[in-house]
């Protein structure tokens, strides 16, 4: 070759020798975060300040520091008090699988393109419809991330539903989904992106503790269809993001069998319990969806980002994206699985299975019990603590490893208390030491609490409220409390 840049960069001693360094850096790194040897859970920097830093770094920042760099300034997921958001600490093995992923760069879209990826895909999909508890007729694929993958099975909603050809012919006649208050913000996003507007998503309200309100589905299906709009899915979150609460999958597919409607399982977050012999009870009804979504990036253990769209009737999914309405009568009799472009709505996408499949030979599906189990549990153990606290109030008893709760004083009103709880979360952030988040629910502020680090225990929940209720105190000593 007569360019020396690309002979450079596709030296093969150059891989090795900088593979073992950031081996090294990505195994001190797990051992800092992980055992708490040093740092904090969050690098927390300004946004303006970070885009100079990296600019600057481009220009004059050492070329042997880059990898070390940008694993130093950030996030670490690893870290136990990194208890903010639902994104897994990886199990460090399917970050090997993840560097096989990128130097083969299998397209997958065709079979030709991805011949060991489309067929571990199929073992990898077909074992999780079975934990589902659906027959031979299921089938599923990955795809790039939930929100993603619940825009697909609503797409494939609409086309095995209703008998127009809105694929071909567009929409004519108005039609509607109906999904919780509380459901992720996703699926509202995919239901505008498929043309629905506003009066296409029937909002149905949310009991006391955050689930859908099954005692009203009716009405609002009346009411949907007297004004002239037909209903072609509902949605169940498995559990919703902001408090994870489950849905009643039961009675919603109940629902959805009476009316003939797509039942669509969100399950991003919990469809992983299908693993957990404790917890499964949680997604009870769920071998009634019609289509399921699971995040392996979540419960999983697994890197960004990496999703399953599981449906009960695979051949369904041939349908979402094809030209031609008679799909069903031309290509049922050959199901063509293995090239996997035809379903998903990427043309190219990673070899994403290979994380599944990794841990499943790896640990076996056991694994996946464990670390749902494990998390749920301190979901529970957490939840459990508020409640005992007189400084704190819980939003909810929680059903998985998301707790939303705040900090509480009788003395002030719900105004001073919303602003003393963001102010608290922002000085959190700043300081580092924990990473939590926040939301807002029913008007109140809340802190936000997901356990995704099975190293997470009840040491550090203790140390979190420490902290906590010390800024509190001294904010609220400041004089004149303006929150
Ligand atoms: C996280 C989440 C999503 C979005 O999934 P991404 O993989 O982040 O795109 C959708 N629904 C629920 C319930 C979630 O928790």
């Amino acid at each position: 070759m007569k360019n020396k840049l690309l002979e450079t960069v596709y030296s093969p001693q150059n891989f090795q020798k900088e593979g073992h360094q950031l081996i090294d850096i990505l195994t001190n790194h797990l051992d800092d975060k992980l055992y708490e040897k040093s740092g904090k859970a969050i690098h927390w920097n300004d946004p303006e300040d970070e885009l100079e830093f990296w600019k600057e770094f481009l220009k004059n920042g050492d070329d042997n520091e880059l990898f070390k760099t940008i694993t130093d300034r950030t996030t670490y997921v690893h870290h136990p008090n990194c208890i903010g958001h639902q994104v897994t600490p990886t199990a460090p093995i399917t970050a090997l699988s993840g560097m096989i992923s990128s130097l083969l760069n299998n397209g997958m879209a065709v079979y030709e393109m991805g011949m060991s990826p489309n067929a571990i895909e199929r073992v990898v999909t077909d074992l999780l419809c079975k934990k589902i508890g659906w027959d031979e007729e299921a089938r599923g694929f990955l795809t790039s991330g939930g929100t993603l993958a619940n825009l697909t099975a609503l797409l494939t909603a609409r086309r095995t539903i209703l008998k127009e050809d809105i694929w071909n012919n567009g929409i004519e006649n108005p039609i509607g989904i109906m999904v919780s208050e509380e459901a992720h913000y996703c699926v509202d996003r995919a239901a505008r992106i498929m043309g629905l507007g506003e009066k296409g998503i029937i909002k149905i309200p949310c009991t006391e503790s955050f689930q859908m309100d099954i005692d009203i589905l009716e009405k609002k299906h009346a009411e949907a269809i007297s004004k002239g709009i037909t209903i072609f899915a509902i949605i169940g979150s498995a559990p919703s993001t902001a408090t994870g609460a489950f849905d009643d999958l039961e009675s919603i597919g109940e629902f959805a069998r009476k009316h003939g409607l797509w039942f669509h399982v969100d399950g991003a977050h919990g469809g992983a319990g299908i693993f957990s012999e404790k917890y499964k009870t949680t997604l009870k009804g769920i071998e009634q969806a019609d289509s399921v979504v699971i995040d392996g990036h979540k419960m999983m253990m697994l890197p960004t980002i990496t999703t399953a769209l599981l449906l009960k009737n695979g051949i369904y999914a041939n349908a979402t994206f094809s030209q031609k309405a008679d799909y069903l009568l031309t290509e049922s009799d050959h199901e063509d699985w293995y090239n996997s472009g035809k379903r998903t709505f990427e043309c190219t996408k990673t070899m994403m299975c290979i994380y599944w499949y990794t841990m499943l030979k790896r640990y076996g599906e056991e694994v996946f019990d464990a670390y749902v189990t494990q998390l749920y549990d301190m979901g529970n153990t957490f939840g459990e603590i508020i409640q005992n606290h007189t400084s704190f109030k819980l939003a909810v008893k929680p059903m998985a490893n998301i707790v939303c709760f705040r900090y509480y004083d009788s003395k002030l009103t719900q105004i001073q208390l919303n602003n003393l709880n963001a102010k608290i979360r922002q000085l959190l952030l700043e300081d580092g030491e924990f990473y939590i988040v926040q939301t807002k629910l029913r008007g109140w502020h809340y802190l936000r609490v997901t356990v995704m680090n099975p190293f997470t225990t009840k040491e550090h929940f203790d140390k979190l409220l420490q902290k906590i209720i010390t800024i509190g105190q001294k904010l609220n000593a400041q004089e004149p409390i303006i929150y």
